[in-house]
């Protein structure tokens, strides 16, 4: 078991836990209301909200530690979004009675810090196109030291504490610890831990392929000549966000590829989106790798900029997975 008395730990779970409550409410409020960023990804009400309430928790818990986070206050601050601020405002209140419009925005600021020998990385709202779908998201939190992942958490409001998809309920959180493996509590009932363990398959016929919901995150045609070559039987599992790892981790699906899309063959992986589900799926006995069989390396960076695409697995079928991505060319020369 992990020790939820250690600081960081169990402020992973209560930081997770308030921000993913917050977010279901947000959700189930309907309240999508957003405003256009720089790269025209939506950036609702939920991500601002989360993002202030995770950050002001740590600034108030962990005073000296940098969070990097995906989202910072300049868009909110314009006139144009005053609607979309009071509506943060309002939520954040329900929490913190006292906060101030002008304070929300410094708390969400405070995620700009830089990644250094010991930092945390957030991504609010991870998902943000499924969250205004009404389908899946994850509330994506990780420490990082010596660019290591040494603690993540996934607040899932739309999992089951063994990582099925659950509309109804109240969610889970995914927690793992190095060396001190991979856990699952109900948010509802934050001390009853379930430990995750990776699925047993080893054929590939038999394996269940997780993927971008969005086609525009992954190389939906390379994914099919994957299926092809690798023998898969079972269509794959269309999903937004890191739950997709929570299912990995938890033996419900057995492999897991973000290709390179043909528009961006050069994008690289943002850290808030791999390093709260690498940690989870390893410390279930899982493994994950770039394209290339590469380990991630978490270094000092907002991007991996050393690594391309990512490829999750259970483990066993990793290293043939590798090979078929190979095969069919989608690691880039
Ligand atoms: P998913 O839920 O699997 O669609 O992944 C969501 C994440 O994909 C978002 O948080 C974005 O940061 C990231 N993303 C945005 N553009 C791309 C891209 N071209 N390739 C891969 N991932 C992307
Ligand atoms: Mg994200």
């Amino acid at each position: 078991m992990i020790d939820i008395h250690v600081p960081e730990i169990n402020f992973v779970i209560q930081a997770v836990r308030q921000a993913s409550q917050l977010a279901a409410k947000i959700q189930s409020e309907l309240v999508t209301s957003n405003i256009v960023k720089e790269d025209r990804s939506p950036v609702t009400v939920a991500d601002f909200a989360s993002q202030a309430i995770v950050a002001h928790r740590l600034n108030q818990t962990f005073p000296n530690d940098a969070l990097v986070a995906e989202e910072d206050a300049t868009a909110l601050r314009q006139p144009q979004a005053q609607e979309v601020l009071d509506r943060v405002v309002q939520y954040i209140r329900q929490i913190e009675a006292s906060a101030t419009p002008q304070g929300i925005c410094q708390w969400i600021d405070y995620g700009k810090g830089n990644p250094k020998k010991r930092y945390w990385t957030l991504d609010p709202i991870d998902g943000t196109k499924g969250f205004i779908r009404g389908d899946q998201y994850a509330i994506a939190l990780a420490l990082i030291v010596d660019n290591q992942v040494q603690i993540g958490g996934l607040g899932c409001p739309k999992l089951n504490q063994q990582a099925q998809v659950d509309h109804n309920g109240s969610g889970s959180i995914f927690i793992a610890v190095r060396n001190q493996g991979a856990w699952s509590i109900p948010i509802e009932n934050p001390t009853h831990f379930e430990r995750l363990e990776v699925s047993q398959i080893t054929d590939p016929s038999q394996a269940r392929l997780l993927r971008s919901f969005e086609s525009g995150h992954t190389n939906v045609a390379q994914i099919d000549q994957f299926i092809q070559k690798f023998g898969l039987k079972h269509p794959p599992i269309s999903m937004d966000s890191q739950a997709k790892y929570a299912v990995l981790a938890a033996g419900k699906a057995d492999l897991l590829m973000r290709l390179l899309t043909p528009a961006q063959p050069n994008y690289r992986e943002k850290i808030w989106d791999q390093a709260a589900g690498s940690i989870i799926l390893e410390e279930a006995g899982g493994r994950i790798s770039d394209i290339n069989g590469k380990p991630l390396r978490f270094e000092y960076d907002r991007c991996l900029i050393h690594n391309q695409g990512i490829l999750a697995s259970n483990g066993h079928l990793h290293p043939r997975a590798l090979q078929t991505l190979q095969a069919i060319a989608a690691v880039p020369q």
